[in-house]
């Protein structure tokens, strides 16, 4: 009886429930392979014994601060973990040396405060509560003793809390590695300040996240010998350029546009700005203004943070010049006009294209014809084409898009040239922010790619976690049952392999002049037709679903075309790298001839490819450390707890498997000469006699009285406890 896992009657189990997941139960009848179930709150079911867990009834009622400790390691054990440190606002958990954070929807600025950096300094992890300042204090350790690069990964669906974790990280690095009391603007001054700049112009709301960031970003923090920050460097990844002139209600266009909006009167002036409501790229949306945010307070403070990372006034004038300049072009509305062309529609189109024009100093004429007309340059003749009214709508977007995009190119580099690299420094940490899996109603190429993005991330993690551990028991031989644990590399090998994957297809569809994103799924059907990752969902035509590490998702084609091609239309091009403002003009460099001859195809996609492929081979070469968030809820509200939503998050994170991995095997390795080195003073016979080393370990592990541990090939493995066992008895010598 209670064969599988030692479920007898009245054993206390947990069992599987459909609202909370999971909830608690007593055991009150096992017949063959059922048992009769009477749960917490009263219900009696039945189910398969292979569905209930034993629960653990010592464990303590605050929780415990590693899952590593759970005595019972399972599903439920974990959820309920986090459910119930979360409760008492503990909101960090370890699982080995990864850590969970779980977001409070609420300030605990106790957590945070100066002294608390100041307790977690040079302290063993595990040591204190579990704590952001923990991970990045050992990141900072093993790169000052071990010389070796570290980073930090950050990770979790939009809203988690990974931007935030972020920032105190940093705060946290530049407190290790400041310069007290050094004048004016230290680096890793700079370093802070980049975000409120990078935030007003990259982050929005979105239903789900107020303040969600719509870039990734890779911080490089740069030390020199002595540990102290020499410089810095920061990587943006694919800003979401398409929120710029279309926004869905209830979210927001990016923080600057209501920033500016609510400067001081002078700046409105001279801006001809208003009321938030009267623009076309803010009014497609009912929300205007977020709770507890103060636009204005949040305008000063971002000209502020300017001055700090090295921005001019005065191209601080030119940046929301431009800003406003793009919100009057969003106004500039179109009519019919003669056959098939188009005219401004009234006179207060006039005044905006007007507005337009003297914001960017360029000339309003050629303005209007950029936008309204196309050249077409045959071999034989150039053709002048007028765009319908639909047509000129869409090239102001794409020119709203395009000048918005390349100012927030400006300000990366910008921030990076301020604050300037150290070519001497020897190690760096790096703090990875960047966007979770997502999984929509409707999902295009932005979703392709973040979730390309995270295919990678997952290799990586998995590869870290799962295949070292692995190939250390495989190669020291050690009797190890396998960790069965899904790998993702056949996902990237349809998105990314060279050629033939799903990245490749679109760019030579791109290239194609007839293809369309019917031609190109169909392309996809045909080619993936066995893929075990891809899916051609029935009676589709133009969607296809990809079965990505933490589940399916089914992406519409039909923009993947046009989004990939990262093209500026030539008339765009000329007209604003004409611009009398030498900040304008610098967005849009002349192209240099040869690339304008040859009309090169470049794509968003293999672009961002490799820009990914860099960021792996970084990571790569660091010591990674996992930090997991997770949002509780999707009410953004603190103290609710939202079970399945949890698990969901903690399985597409891989800390379910993870932790597997970690319990069931053996998370000391000590080579035979380290252990003895630590231990032989537990059995100084054997430093009489002339003992091989294997035998030496075993003699000592079994004089103590430990067992249950594996004897490698050159290291002793041990079970999680068997080390601080040894070390009791070390103490008491
Ligand atoms: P996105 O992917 O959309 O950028 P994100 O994971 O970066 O999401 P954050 O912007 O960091 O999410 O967090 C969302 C909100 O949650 C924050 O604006 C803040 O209100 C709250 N929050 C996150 N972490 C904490 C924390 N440690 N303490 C208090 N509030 C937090
Ligand atoms: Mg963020």
């Amino acid at each position: 009886m209670g064969m599988p896992q030692d479920i007898d009657v009245g054993s206390h189990i947990w069992v599987g429930d459909p609202e909370l997941a999971w909830t608690d139960g007593i055991v009150m009848n096992v017949k063959g392979t059922e048992a009769e179930v009477q749960t917490g709150d009263g219900k009696m079911l039945i189910t398969t014994l292979s569905k209930i867990y034993p629960r653990d009834l010592e464990s303590p009622d605050e929780g415990v601060d590693d899952m590593t400790k759970l005595s019972y390691l399972n599903e439920p054990a974990v959820l309920y973990n986090l459910a119930t440190r979360y409760k008492i606002n503990e909101i960090y958990t370890y699982c080995g040396n990864i850590l969970i954070a779980v977001n409070p929807f609420q300030s605990l600025s106790h957590l945070y405060d100066d002294s608390i950096m100041q307790r977690y300094k040079g302290v063993q992890l595990g040591e204190l509560s579990p704590h952001v300042f923990a991970i990045a204090d050992v990141a900072y350790r093993a790169m000052i003793n071990e010389g070796k690069s570290n980073s930090i990964l950050v990770s979790g669906e939009s809203g988690a809390g990974k931007t935030e974790t972020t920032k105190m990280l940093m705060r946290y690095l530049a407190f290790l590695g400041g310069h007290a009391a050094a004048e004016g603007r230290t680096v890793e001054q700079q370093v802070l300040e980049s975000n409120p700049v990078l935030e007003a112009f990259g982050n929005a709301k979105t239903v789900r996240n107020n303040n969600s960031s719509r870039f990734g970003k890779f911080v490089e923090i740069q030390f020199d010998r002595h540990g102290r920050i020499s410089g810095a460097a920061i990587r943006t990844y694919l800003l979401e350029r398409s929120r710029v002139c279309q926004i869905s209600d209830p979210e927001r266009n990016y923080h600057c546009f209501y920033l500016l909006c609510a400067a001081p009167l002078e700046e409105i002036q001279r801006y001809k700005l208003g009321d938030p409501k009267s623009f076309h790229y803010l009014n497609q949306s009912s929300c205007y203004e977020l709770v507890g945010v103060n636009d204005a307070h949040d305008y000063l403070a971002t000209r502020k943070a300017m001055d700090v990372v090295g921005i001019s006034e005065k191209e601080q004038e030119a940046i929301f010049r431009v800003v406003a300049a793009i919100l009057h072009l969003g106004n500039i509305a179109f009519a019919k006009g003669e056959e098939d062309s188009s005219m401004l529609q009234d006179d207060e189109s006039k005044f905006h294209l007007q507005m337009t024009a003297e914001l960017l100093m360029c000339d309003p004429q050629a303005l209007e014809v950029a936008l309204c007309e196309r050249v077409m340059i045959t071999p034989e003749e150039i053709i002048k084409r007028s765009l319908d009214p639909h047509g000129a709508t869409v090239s102001r977007d794409g020119l709203a898009k395009t000048i918005y995009s390349r100012l927030f190119d400006w300000l990366v580099n910008k921030i990076n040239v301020s604050i300037g690299q150290d070519p001497h420094s020897q190690c760096l940490i790096g703090v990875l922010d960047i966007y979770g899996f997502e999984s929509f109603e409707t999902n295009s190429f932005e979703q392709f790619c973040i979730n390309f993005t995270n295919e990678k991330l997952q290799q990586h993690f998995n590869q870290h976690v799962f295949k070292m551990e692995q190939a250390e028991y495989k190669n020291e031989e050690i009797d190890w049952s396998y960790v069965e644990f899904v790998d993702n590399q056949d996902v990237l090998d349809l998105l990314e392999k060279k050629p033939g994957g799903i990245i490749s297809l679109l760019d030579e569809a791109c290239m194609f002049p007839k293809s369309t994103h019917e031609t190109f799924t169909q392309k996809l059907y045909q080619t993936f037709k066995d893929h075990k990752r891809f899916v051609k969902p029935k009676l589709a035509r133009t969607e296809f679903t990809i079965v990505h590490y933490a589940g399916e998702v089914q992406y519409q084609s039909d923009q993947f075309l046009d989004k990939n091609k990262d093209y500026v239309v030539p008339e765009h091009q000329d007209l604003l790298s004409a611009s009398q403002c030498p900040f304008v003009a610098g967005l849009f460099p002349p192209l240099s001839e040869e690339t304008a001859k040859s009309g090169k195809f470049s794509s968003i996609g293999s672009r961002f490819k490799l820009q990914l492929q860099q960021l792996m081979d970084i990571l790569k070469s660091t010591e990674p450390n996992y930090i997991r968030c997770i949002k509780p809820n999707s009410e953004l509200k603190s103290a609710v707890f939202e079970n399945a939503n949890v698990l969901q998050q903690l399985r597409s994170g891989g800390v379910l498997e993870a932790i597997r991995v970690k319990c069931k095997g053996y998370p000391t390795h000590r080579t035979f000469i380290e252990f003895l080195n630590r231990f032989a003073i537990l059995a100084p016979e054997i430093l009489e006699g002339n003992y091989d080393e294997q035998v030496a370990c075993k003699w000592i592990l079994e004089k103590v009285g430990v067992t249950g541990y594996q004897m490698g090939k050159t290291k002793v493995f041990l079970k999680a406890g068997q080390m601080a066992v040894l070390d009791a008895h070390k103490a008491k010598i």
